[in-house]
């Protein structure tokens, strides 16, 4: 990476940290994954029940299988062959969850996290529920507003995580979102979130490396 480039991303990253934490979000700044990893790795414990939300993050930066591989206490909705009951079931469980994981789809220099969930089960869990939320996010999602937050979503997140999970929704097929009306659809509970009551229940884990979508 070249200087300048870094010092563009060290720019942003810090310009977000202050405006989210002026809201009342924690922000931990990582300078790469494995340094986001063992940062959430050292205030996590094997007591405590952790509930897993839809994030690529999560998993790329080698978080998930950690927690997968050593005994962690995880309540993990996306494990193969589940019946959609006990999907649904583990879903409301990590909304009780004392720490619940996810990534996010846009965090704006204006200090609000914007996302866009299709039963909705992430977006609850970060507005109230789980006594701690861990959000990990690569300095991809750095946006200025909420309006470039929507464009990143519609036109980026949403017709990959569309084609990953094999909708039939226009998107999957062009890669351009036309606002659609299909069964399928996945993007179905859009939320901003503005600021937060209790002072050290958001942490974001903002890392300088290009993640998720
Ligand atoms: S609204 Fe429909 S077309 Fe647009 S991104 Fe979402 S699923 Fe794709």
């Amino acid at each position: 990476m070249s200087e300048f480039v870094n010092w563009h991303n060290e720019t942003m990253m810090k310009k977000a940290q202050q405006a989210l934490e002026a809201h009342n979000f924690l922000v931990e700044l990582c300078e790469n994954s494995d340094d986001a990893r063992e940062k959430a790795l050292k205030q996590l414990d094997k007591e405590s029940s952790i509930g897993i939300g839809g994030s690529m993050t999560v998993h790329e930066i080698g978080l998930f299988e950690h927690l997968k591989d050593n005994g962690y206490n995880l309540i993990n909705p996306y494990v193969p062959d589940l019946t959609r009951e006990q999907v649904f079931e583990l879903r409301r469980k990590t909304l009780m969850s004392d720490f619940f994981l996810a990534g996010c789809n846009a965090i704006t220099l204006e200090g609000e996290i914007v996302n866009v969930d299709g039963y909705g089960n992430r977006v609850s869990a970060i507005i109230f529920g789980p006594r701690k939320v861990f959000l990990f996010a690569g300095m991809n999602k750095i946006v200025l507003d909420r309006q470039q937050a929507l464009d990143r979503i519609f036109d980026i997140a949403a017709p990959i995580n569309a084609k990953r999970l094999n909708r039939k929704t226009p998107c999957a097929a062009t890669g351009i979102c036309s606002d659609c009306d299909s069964p399928e659809r996945i993007c179905k509970h859009l939320t901003v979130n503005m600021r937060q009551n209790i002072p050290d229940r958001i942490k974001i884990f903002l890392i300088k490396e290009n993640l998720g979508f």
